[in-house]
């Protein structure tokens, strides 16, 4: 864990009281998740995350300051679950596409976007729905991709398999 010594503005911080996310990124520092600052920080000190950016706040102890993280990265390898029933749902999709927009690649603000648009005809299956972010979606409209000239990248399917990242890994024994 880095700490900077050096840094002049500092705030107190009382955990109970704000309500902050903080970042979580993978390994190969791929945006996964927001947690809060009491996972992130469990997740710092057992050794389980770095902390990547600082928040510029300061958690205090009668000997000590500790800085609280605005993004950390997880440093274990992520372990990944069979999603036993591949069936359509928001979020096996989400799964399916990893979290990913499939327009634009974003990882933020996520919705599913019918590829041929509900007021076509489009129908909510694994074949005709993707992941995609709320600009996208919204630029996307009433067309099709290749009206919007907005390519996938792929032809969305039902999934074989479905696999899940295992959170367990990182945060029972992190809160432990
Ligand atoms: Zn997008």
């Amino acid at each position: 864990m880095r700490f900077n010594q050096n840094r002049k503005s500092y705030s107190s911080f009382d955990l109970g009281e704000r309500n902050v996310k903080v970042v979580v990124l993978s390994r190969d520092y791929m945006p996964l998740m927001y947690c809060d600052i009491r996972r992130a920080i469990a997740l710092v000190y057992s050794n389980k995350a770095e902390i990547v950016t600082e928040s510029g706040s300061f958690l205090r102890s009668i000997s000590s300051r500790f800085p609280i993280p605005q993004v950390i990265r997880l440093l274990g390898k992520l372990v990944k679950h069979i999603v036993p029933k591949v069936t359509y749902t928001r979020k096996n999709v989400h799964i399916r596409d990893n979290y990913t927009c499939q327009y634009c690649g974003s990882r933020e603000r996520l919705t599913l976007d019918h590829v041929m648009p509900v007021s076509r005809g489009g129908k909510s299956t694994w074949e005709n729905v993707v992941t995609a972010c709320y600009p996208c979606n919204a630029r996307k409209g009433s067309k099709t991709p290749e009206e919007a000239a907005m390519p996938l990248p792929i032809t969305p399917r039902k999934p074989s398999i479905l696999m899940q990242i295992d959170w367990h890994q990182f945060f029972n024994q992190a809160e432990a």
